[in-house]
């Protein structure tokens, strides 16, 4: 049995794991452990907005055991303190692995530089942990303020300082910014009393940006009334506040401290040469220069590729990038093949300044497209979304869009708050019946006619004729009505014919197109299928109302409401008020069912059933 153990469940190791449970799934001589000390993956890029409270703390997590499910990886928690390289072994605080293939992949951690008083007295950003940590420190602060009568100190309480001006530290102090308005109501604080700051060594904010995104950057800052403070050195920080440069000292119980990054506290103690800030010097092929069995994924990783001048970014396109790459060059080590080297092509960088607005340089290397505003974040919701896709699928697709836009607070998305205003179920309840009543009258009066004669045709129109055929039948239909009761039929025929929706030519014609294909003989007269078609939507008519009036099923039935007004509309045979029909579909959809309805009591049941199919958990196809 051959061990394969990856260390560090982040970008990197998370998705090593997961393409080599692909590649090695038919191998039963091949074990993958993955080991965290943690039982989650924490997204790390969305750590800003738990600790300004954008989303929920558990929008940022998710479970390893939900990630391999079904797949050949088990998990381990443990927290590794040790590697000997020697004899191929981790040791844990719970126990010892022994590994004949490692795989690096355990991040970074906040860097002090030896300032004075960063690591003993500022908040970091750099776990799911700092980021609950720190927004319990912002909301206290403000808290505690409104009982300080002391001016200096409600000012001090009240003034937020985040140190580091690179993306870490422009995302949070942006976030801060915005969760000002929120927490300054909450709170009974004026909002000018808030003071805001983000300082940095560097002559300029966000220095990886070009010029304009750093300049559109800059000014939607000082618009939020953020005061920014660049080309000066932070000396040290105090328990209650922040030194710059010799004796600029800000007074503050909250320091952020996002100013630089370093590998890992166990990558700093293992015995293999590092470069950078303890980051593990990598061939081509991503393995350890000292051991060819350890390859380093992510932000651990130091190389600097070929015709490149600084090392790999610790950013995630990095750790995606080297997961495919370590996945393969290890199948290669195990079942053989050429091993690739690495060359990674960068697509840009996106920043948030809170959930409304953004800068981001994407595009190829060779050519980076500028954005702002509504589009960059887009792109950065794009981004993310690609990624969960790789990840956890469907159900964290879902959850991050109920997150980040339909259940979003305070208008705290790129989209404002359009997508999730909410009025409650109930509402819902007399329009959800009525549209059910509405179908099963439509549907009654319609199975009536066909158990009478089943071989009547009444839902779909007869087939065009040229004109003198048409005539010729329109006459003799004139001269076979006889009775006065029939003729006021066809008048009132005629007229409902009149009042029907247009239908655009083109749509028409398509329509026609299938219809001669599907429901006519070469004849002129009906198919098979055509009698089917019209016995399924007389049933369907009846099912959707039943569904709709018990509240059994109800997003099937409306969506099903949708489509069937849809179908009807380009059948050329709508009346106006098929309209109803669609937009109040389009309102049922979202769950009208689980008030006053069977859906109530159903779907929880059905939900906890469906969570079990191996196959849905396999593919993520549920929502939590
Ligand atoms: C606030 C913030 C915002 C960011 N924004 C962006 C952004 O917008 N775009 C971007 O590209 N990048 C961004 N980054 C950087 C990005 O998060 C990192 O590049 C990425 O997380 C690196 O992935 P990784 O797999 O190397 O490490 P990580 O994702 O950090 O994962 C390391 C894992 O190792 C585990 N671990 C560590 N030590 C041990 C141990 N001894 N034993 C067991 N387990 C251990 C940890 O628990 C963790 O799960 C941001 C980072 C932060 C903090």
């Amino acid at each position: 049995m051959k061990e394969i153990v990856v260390l560090g469940a982040g970008y990197g190791g998370v998705l090593t794991a997961k393409k080599l449970a692909k590649r090695f799934k038919k191998d039963q001589d091949i074990r993958i452990r993955l080991i965290d000390r943690k039982p989650f993956h924490t997204m790390m890029t969305e750590l800003h907005e738990v600790a300004a409270g954008r989303v929920d703390e558990d929008a940022i997590k998710m479970d390893l055991n939900k990630i391999f499910a079904g797949l050949k990886v088990d998990i381990v928690l443990d927290e590794i303190t040790n590697i000997d390289f020697k004899s191929n072994k981790l040791q844990g605080k719970r126990d010892t692995y022994k590994y004949d293939h490692l795989v690096i992949g355990t991040g970074c951690k906040p860097s002090f530089f030896g300032i004075p008083g960063a690591e003993e007295h500022s908040f970091s950003l750099w776990s799911f942990e700092d980021a609950v940590k720190l927004k319990q420190q912002i909301r206290q602060m403000f808290m505690d303020a409104t009982k300080v009568t002391d001016p200096e100190m409600r000012k001090q309480m009240l003034t937020f300082v985040v140190v580091g001006a690179g993306f870490t530290g422009v995302e949070m102090i942006g976030e801060l910014a915005e969760y000002r308005e929120q927490l300054c109501k909450e709170f009974y604080v004026d909002e000018s009393e808030v003071r805001l700051v983000v300082a940095d060594m560097a002559p300029k904010i966000l220095p990886i940006l070009p010029q304009n995104l750093i300049d559109k950057a800059d000014k939607y800052l000082r618009k939020m009334k953020v005061e920014i403070i660049t080309g000066t050195k932070i000396s040290g920080v105090t328990p209650n506040s922040v030194i710059l440069g010799e004796d600029n000292e800000i007074k503050s119980s909250t320091v952020i401290w996002t100013a630089g990054v370093e590998g890992s506290d166990l990558v700093g103690n293992l015995d293999v040469q590092q470069q950078g800030r303890k980051r593990i010097l990598t061939n081509d092929k991503l393995q350890s220069v000292d051991y060819d069995n350890v390859y380093v994924v992510g932000d651990n990783i130091f190389y600097i590729p070929e015709g490149e001048e600084r090392p790999v970014p610790q950013m995630v396109e990095n750790a995606e990038h080297s997961a495919g790459l370590i996945a393969h060059n290890l199948v290669c080590d195990i079942k053989g093949g050429t091993q690739k080297s690495y060359k990674p092509a960068f697509h840009g960088t996106m920043v948030s300044i809170g959930g409304r607005y953004g800068v981001a340089a994407v595009g190829t290397p060779k050519k980076l497209f500028h954005f702002s505003g509504f589009l960059a974040m887009f792109f950065k919701h794009m981004i993310n979304i690609v990624y969960f896709l790789q990840v956890l699928g469907f159900n964290k697709v879902w959850t991050y869009l109920m997150h980040e836009v339909f259940h979003i607070e305070n208008r705290r998305s790129f989209v404002g708050g359009h997508f999730s205003k909410r009025s409650p179920n109930f509402w819902l309840v007399p329009l959800r019946i009525y549209v059910g009543v509405m179908w099963l009258l439509q549907g009654w009066e319609k199975a009536g006619k066909l158990l009478k004669d089943p071989s009547q045709m009444f839902l779909i129109p007869p087939k065009a004729m040229d004109g003198v055929t048409a005539a010729t039948e329109a006459v003799d239909a004139v001269h076979s009505t006889v009775d006065a009761q029939t003729a006021a039929s066809a008048v009132e025929g005629a007229s409902t014919a009149i009042k029907a929706i247009p239908v655009p030519d083109f749509i028409k014609g398509m329509v026609d197109w299938s219809m001669d294909l599907m429901f006519y003989t070469s004849d002129g007269g009906y198919t098979s299928l055509a009698y089917i078609f019209q016995g399924c939507m007389v049933a369907a008519e009846v099912i959707f109302g039943i569904m709709l009036i018990l509240g059994l099923f109800t997003a099937i039935a409306a969506i099903g409401t949708c489509a069937m007004s849809v179908m009807i509309y380009t059948s050329g045979m709508a009346p106006y008020e098929m309209f109803w029909y669609f937009f109040g579909g389009i309102a049922l959809i979202g769950g009208s069912g689980s008030t006053f309805g069977l859906d109530y009591y159903l779907y929880p049941r059905l939900k906890r059933i469906w969570k079990k199919i191996p196959i849905v958990r396999r593919w993520y196809l549920y929502t939590d």
